[in-house]
């Protein structure tokens, strides 16, 4: 059986006492692709409005004298006309925030109201659910059942959001919780077919990190049901040394261990923990979105997990992007990360949450409002605008829904034209944090900073590698027997291959490997420990490499990727935040690595300094490719001059045409170009913020 069919038959498999009267959630296999709602696929320009029901302004406090004005104003048909004025497609507004219907029905039928008058303006309606909070001082009265729909603690203790001290009146509602998401489905139905919303927003979309997970007895018993469907007795023998599950209780924490301090996951409880956390999610938020689907299919489905931030997504937030994007349109990230170029080296980018997002066919929604660097990645690197922001739309956003308006065609149906891969191994990232997620977090930078067009490849099934020219597996530890013979035989075809550090070192579980996975291929890698009371992390240091040739294609061993300078000090849960996202020690090795492996065939090349970054796409009906340049110091360097490109465009084809459109000019301006049989070089007299390039042939 599939890992990611588990849970329909957990649901069939749990047994449970008194106390538990609701089967576990019970959804398809969250790895197939739910069929999209196609309009999405034009593209779309989201503003509000605002999110917050009267009642949550009111319930929070401190708010304003004129929040009642303000609320109206929010939803006025002034409002909503000037956005549709402004260029505004869709027009994101609250519907439910976690109070009950009964307790928001009042501002439920605003929202209802307010989609009328967004409709009449020809604009899609975007409406926000809470996913994540149950207010229980009025959702208890409406549903006294509920009390055993939250999560609660080791303890038995309710678990809380984790806002700003005073909203302790949020709990969160457990997800393994059937009445809990039929209840859901109900706002979810009004949505549909009350409020005909386009666009159904998840808010807060994520679980807590330990030691705050729930210890509810359906949590409990469907861990221990979990396991029973995911593993034969014998295999279940294999992994615990034991057959009997019966027993087994989510992992528990002490002040000598606390959970934030845990550098390598061996426990295989606490990785099948981790497992069956961030399945639940998968499957009830598939539930749901089948349920939307069977309301109106057209409805598009959104979640804010948010994206690549640097944490351990699956560890702490049970988020694992690769079981939740087969299931969404769109999805949303807040994360810290601002379109920047810092004078210490970094350049801070949202560039990886993009690269989720196409790796699955997702839309990212993301704050780019409140830089034009930041509006330019987005349409760069989502081939679309996402979210403008909220009513009143800035005057330096503006110009760019302009433009996204006026030259829409250049992103519809733009497809990645990406001939790296770095693999983001989920085990290895998961159970190895510190060195996994750094090593890949490194190497993708040594790549934007390089403009070589790359895409992130995701694991649990490694997709189809042959359109790859070069995989890099950055200390891809954990890699399975299925995984190591498919990248072998990507090789012996003629794929090129870098080997980082320790991959393929161990087992899908963390096991250590007594031969490396990659021996034969990777020559030269030191021996790695196998379990470790007390874990002693060293920082990766760059060395020779290793090159060689196996069937057809290329292999390059690095011994590591080198941080630059000083390796940050650890913080909680070994979150590699953007503290460390700067250029590695030794980039150029691994960029003429890279190249070598991929046997000068990376398809594009641009000069210009670090902070310059390129994507590269085609639209293969119109016959072009587009070379997207992003200039992340525009703050200080407002002009790059003199930008040399060469691109390959397909085989034997002549370009007939190279065009440079710019956000501040009308129409676009020819540029002279030295046509070659499969390729074309220009010069780009300067790049400001923003700069596409069209490459006909
Ligand atoms: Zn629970």
């Amino acid at each position: 059986m599939n890992r990611r069919d588990f849970m329909g038959s957990v649901a069939a498999a749990v047994t449970v006492g008194p106390i538990l009267k609701t089967p576990l959630p019970i959804g398809a296999s969250t790895r197939s692709q739910l069929p999209r709602a196609s309009w999405i696929a034009k593209g779309l320009i989201d503003a509000g409005g605002s999110h917050e029901p009267y009642i949550f302004v009111i319930r929070r406090g401190g708010e304003s004298l004129n929040a009642r004005q303000d609320y109206e104003r929010n939803q006025s048909e002034k409002l909503i006309r000037t956005l549709h004025e402004q260029g505004i497609e869709v027009f994101h507004t609250h519907l439910y925030k976690g109070f009950g219907m009964a307790a928001e029905k009042p501002g439920m039928e605003d929202a209802r109201r307010v989609a009328a008058i967004a409709h009449r303006y020809g604009m899609k309606v975007d409406s926000y659910i809470q996913w994540n909070t149950m207010m229980y001082e009025t959702f208890f009265a409406e549903e006294p059942r509920a009390r055993d729909w939250i999560q609660r603690d080791v303890s038995g203790l309710p678990i809380l959001l984790v806002y700003g001290y005073q909203q302790s009146y949020r709990y969160r509602p457990c997800f393994t919780h059937q009445e809990y998401l039929d209840y859901l489905k109900k706002i979810v139905r009004f949505a549909v077919e009350e409020v005909k919303t386009d666009f159904i927003h998840f808010d807060n979309f994520d679980l807590n990190p330990e030691p705050d997970s729930c210890h509810c007895p359906v949590c409990v018993e469907g861990f221990r049901a979990f396991l029973r469907a995911k593993y034969s007795p014998g295999k279940r023998q294999e992994r615990f040394g034991f057959e009997n599950v019966d027993y087994i209780n989510p992992p528990q924490w002490n002040r000598q261990n606390p959970p934030q301090k845990m550098a390598i996951i061996f426990d295989p409880a606490i990785q099948e923990w981790i497992d069956f956390r961030c399945q639940v999610m998968a499957d009830a938020l598939r539930q749901m979105a089948e349920f939307a689907r069977s309301l109106n299919p057209q409805v598009a489905i959104e979640i804010n997990p948010h994206g690549i931030t640097g944490g351990n997504r699956a560890w702490e937030n049970a988020i694992d992007h690769a079981r939740l994007l087969t299931s969404t349109d769109v999805f949303w990230t807040e994360e810290e990360n601002p379109c920047v170029y810092l004078p210490d080296g970094r350049l801070i980018s949202k560039i990886r949450s993009y690269k989720l997002a196409r790796a699955f066919h997702n839309t990212l929604l993301a704050y780019v409002a409140d830089n034009p660097v930041a509006m330019a990645e987005c349409l760069a690197f989502d081939q679309t605008l996402g979210f403008a922001g909220t009513a009143p739309i800035p005057a330096a956003m503006l110009p760019y829904v302009a433009f996204y308006r006026k030259n829409r065609e250049l992103y519809l149906g733009a497809e990645d034209v990406a001939p790296v891969g770095v693999l983001r191994s989920h085990a290895s990232i998961t159970y190895h944090h510190a060195r996994a997620q750094l090593s890949a977090i490194l190497t993708e930078q040594a790549l934007i900073q390089s403009r070589v067009p790359f895409r992130l490849v995701f694991d649990e099934p490694l997709p189809d590698l042959a359109t790859l020219r070069v995989l890099i597996l950055p200390d891809s530890e954990c890699l399975s027997n299925e995984q190591l013979a498919s990248i072998r035989a990507y090789v012996e075809n003629g794929g090129g291959l870098v080997v980082i550090g320790q991959a393929g070192l161990y087992d899908e579980w963390r096991r250590l490997r007594v031969e490396p996975g990659l021996k034969g291929l990777a020559e030269g890698q030191p021996p790695a420990p196998d379990y470790e009371e007390d874990v002693e992390e060293s920082a990766a240091t760059a060395g020779p490499e290793h090159r060689s040739q196996a069937g057809k294609g290329r292999v390059v061993y690095l011994p590591g990727v080198e941080y630059d300078g000083p390796v940050p000090e650890a913080e909680p849960y070994f979150n590699i935040s953007n503290r460390f996202w700067k250029r590695p020690k030794n980039w150029e090795q691994m960029v003429e690595a890279v190249r070598w492996a991929a046997n000068d065939a990376l398809l594009l090349q641009a000069s210009g300094p670090d902070f310059l970054v390129a994507n590269f796409v085609e639209q293969v009906p119109r016959e072009r490719r587009l070379i997207h340049l992003v200039n992340y110091d525009a703050r200080n360097t407002p002009g790059i001059s003199s930008v040399q490109v060469t691109c390959a465009i397909p085989d034997g084809k002549v370009a007939k045409d190279v065009s440079l459109y710019e956000v501040d000019s009308d129409s676009p301006r020819a540029l002279s170009f030295m046509p070659k049989r499969s390729s074309v070089s220009f010069t780009i007299p300067e790049v400001k913020t923003y700069a596409v390039i069209a490459v006909s042939w």
